[in-house]
């Protein structure tokens, strides 16, 4: 923690004289350790307005705890997506009053850090929703070289001097947040700021089946950490990448020896990797049988690792057998759906049959999972689009001219059949920011000539408003689904900055799709499971504490399509292994980041 931090801030709670009292007149086993059961009101300050503030502040957060046992019973007792009902509404209302009573207040107590050597750290009066799912607990966390060494009803342990103070009433104490599905280069943004602001501590590189050079992943690792990274990153070996390693590449029919090679390779970068990521849509995974990629998986399940896919085709009419091909490879292997979603498929019940679908898996003993964005906008290179026959630039090269017509019709009829030029967002220059229908108009030609004649597939990204809002909604609802952003620091769309803030914003106040338990158990034990961290992603004992502080209420997605990187605001404070890593209006204190093993 840099002594810029500490100095703006001090505990009052804690300071002077009465953290002397408490010190010389407790005797228990743990004060050597700097924590000790409280035998003191919490309010005790002679000031009748701080004693006031504080009582105010355990009281709202008494209220907003029932609040959030009322919406955990609810959401377990209706089915999800009715109203509000009225006691929620009290409660509610009760809180924000209380709030807002002691504003004034909270000014002083917001930034509790006590000026420490120890590193010790006592999170105080928070909610803490232990990623599990279970309700919220009013409870105290203390972290101990960098480990949560105790988590305990509040007010049961006190802190002495050495250990910095966070006071956390009226907030939400959840475990940092992992994103099974992300994107960026650490050697570009190695801060990854956009994820750090929204309480992200872990995510996952290497996905859609590309990944850095296999060779050496540990050399690699060195050049990142050295960069300083904001985050900890998982890394995945991308199925594509060994191809190119191997000598594969885009060929359609590879021979055994090369696949032997590949699994080979894959075996390998699994000792530095959590998986094998596959882009079954994109070059070259296109190319992959199902021979190949069950044979990858037996390599991958032998590790209990797990692949993560992007599947061969999210297209409505053709999600299904992609889907089952993934199951295929999951009879060998823990197989996941990166960024689950139906292009163009419309309404809840179509959402609630795909989930079903991969029930059903799950149930014959399948470990199927996913991950899902909160958006109806797809983001990705403009070669989705293309045909498989013109999508590098070679192949295009000579198609647009031997099959003009052929290219021209597909694209006609897939632009079409994906909500049409208005609905595709230009990411890259000249045409940032611009739909496929004002350039096509600003070049004055149709949509299609454009394509070919003046982008082509190598022209960068797009976002595609392609998905149903209904159909999405059944989807996250999927007890398999977990949150991940497919976002990135430098995309043109906003999940990169706002997929959290965006899921407790719109899904858990909003439309109330999920409790927040549920949503932060999908932001966190479940990713971490998928990755197989078992120190992560849960508030216990003994685990590693990366951790958020933030007040639900307060979170705000900024980011939009049209500036789509703003960072989130509303997460107070991140720790990365115990230590602050990002505190908003101070933005990242410390690159904390670590690129974490495979657990064998
Ligand atoms: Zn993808």
């Amino acid at each position: 923690m840099t002594e810029d931090v500490l100095r703006h801030v001090s505990d009052r709670a804690y300071s002077g004289d009465r953290s002397m009292q408490i010190a010389q007149s407790i005797e228990q086993p743990l004060s050597d350790q700097g924590i000790r059961p409280s035998v003191r009101k919490d309010c005790s300050s002679e000031n009748w307005l701080q004693n006031l503030c504080q009582l105010a502040l355990e009281a709202r957060s008494l209220l907003f705890r029932a609040r959030m046992w009322l919406e955990s019973i609810a959401s377990r007792a209706r089915p999800l997506r009715q109203s509000t009902g009225p006691l929620q509404v009290i409660a509610f209302l009760a809180g924000f009053a209380l709030c807002s009573a002691c504003l004034v207040g909270r000014a002083s107590n917001d930034a509790s850090i006590s000026p420490s050597s120890s590193g010790d750290l006592l999170i105080r009066g928070g909610l803490v929703l232990d990623g599990t799912g279970s309700a919220p607990k009013l409870a105290d966390v203390l972290v101990r070289g960098g480990k949560i060494e105790a988590v305990a009803p509040h007010g049961r342990l006190q802190a002495t001097p050495s250990v910095h103070v966070i006071d956390a009433a009226g907030r939400v104490v959840a475990p940092g947040f992992i994103d099974p599905h992300s994107h960026g280069d650490p050697l570009e943004t190695p801060g990854f700021e956009n994820f750090l602001a929204q309480g992200v501590t872990t995510i996952t590189l290497g996905q859609d089946g590309s990944s850095p050079a296999t060779a050496d992943f540990p050399k690699l690792f060195t050049e990142y950490e050295a960069k300083g990274l904001g985050v900890n990153i998982a890394m995945f070996v991308g199925h594509g990448s060994l191809r190119a390693a191997s000598g594969i590449g885009q060929s359609a029919h590879p021979s055994d020896e090369a696949l032997a090679q590949m699994a080979q390779m894959l075996d390998a970068a699994l000792d530095h990797t959590f998986g094998m990521s596959s882009g079954l849509e994109y070059q070259p995974g296109l190319w992959a049988s199902s021979g190949e990629l069950e044979a990858l998986a037996k390599v991958v399940g032998a590790r209990d690792r797990v692949i993560m896919s992007h599947m061969r085709n999210e297209d409505d009419d053709q999600l299904d057998a992609a889907i089952d091909e993934l199951l295929a490879q999951g009879r060998f292997a823990r197989v996941h759906a990166a960024h689950l979603k139906s292009v163009y498929g419309q309404g809840t019940e179509r959402g609630r049959a795909i989930i079903q679908r991969l029930q059903q898996a799950r149930a014959s003993g399948i470990e199927v999972t996913a991950d899902f964005y909160p958006y109806t906008a797809s983001y990705t290179s403009v070669s989705l689009i293309f045909p498989v026959w013109a999508k590098t630039q070679a192949d295009f090269e000579a198609n647009k001219i031997t099959r003009r017509a052929d290219l021209l019709q597909h694209l006609r009829h897939r632009v079409l059949a994906r909500n049409g030029p208005g609905a595709m967002l230009m990411a890259n220059a000249p045409y940032t920011g611009m739909a496929l229908d004002a350039v096509a108009k600003q070049l004055g030609k149709p949509f299609e000539v454009a394509l070919v004649d003046d982008l082509g597939p190598n022209s960068g990204s797009a976002a595609y408003f392609v998905m149903n809002e209904a159909l999405q909604g059944a989807l996250l609802e999927g007890e398999m689904v977990m949150v991940g952003s497919d976002g990135s620091p430098t995309g043109f769309h906003p999940r990169g900055h706002g997929s959290v803030a965006r899921i407790i914003e719109r899904e858990v106040l909003e439309f109330q799709r999920l409790s927040l338990a549920s949503a932060v158990k999908k932001m966190t034990s479940m990713p971490a499971n998928v990755l197989g961290l078992k120190d992560r992603g849960r508030i216990a004992t003994g685990m590693v504490a990366d951790l958020v502080v933030f007040d639900p209420e307060a979170v705000q997605e900024t980011a939009t399509f049209e500036n789509p990187h703003q960072l989130a605001e509303g997460f107070d404070w991140v720790f990365i292994g115990g230590q602050l890593a990002f505190e908003s209006g101070q933005g990242t204190v410390d690159r904390l980041g670590r690129v974490l093993m495979p657990a064998d």
